[in-house]
């Protein structure tokens, strides 16, 4: 069985909102699913520390966006796996085409992706992507810039 989640969460990797931020952006985003069926499985979560928030099947390709080159998933998925080890101090590193040092945050992720300490998912959300407007105003009701991902499994 497959499922599709939902997500939005922090441009910034490490950012966490009050509770009440939460609880507002929440309210908010709850306002935006079609029924109570979607609304159901709203939550909102707070992680100890930075974890990747993946599309699942819906990634078709990652790329640096410095010189453009595609990047392997063998060479993405060791360089996640040694900060992970290390508890995710930080999500720098030097990206093999053109050396330079970036966030692993700031690669293009397509479909996106991204780490977080914070999310609020929605299983089965029965709609696509929220436009630029409710993005905006999610991230009005939160405080912080936000990035949504839709997740395959
Ligand atoms: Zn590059």
């Amino acid at each position: 069985m497959s499922d599709n989640y939902l997500t939005v969460i922090p441009v910034d990797p490490y950012w966490q909102p009050s509770k009440d931020a939460a609880g507002r952006a929440a309210a908010v985003l709850s306002g935006m699913l079609p029924d109570d069926d979607a609304r159901r499985g709203l939550e909102a979560k707070w992680h100890d520390s930075v974890e990747v928030v993946d599309c699942g099947a819906n990634l078709e390709r990652i790329s640096c966006p410095h010189c453009a080159a595609e990047l392997t998933t063998d060479w993405w998925a060791a360089a996640v796996s040694e900060r992970y080890d290390a508890g995710f101090p930080t999500l720098l590193g030097r990206v093999p085409c053109c050396g330079v040092e970036m966030s692993l945050n700031a690669l293009v992720y397509d479909w996106p992706m991204g780490f977080a300490r914070f999310r609020i998912e929605v299983p089965c959300p029965d709609r696509a992507w929220l436009t630029d407007e409710e993005l905006a105003s999610l991230a009005d009701a939160l405080g912080h810039p936000l990035r949504q991902i839709l997740v395959h499994t």
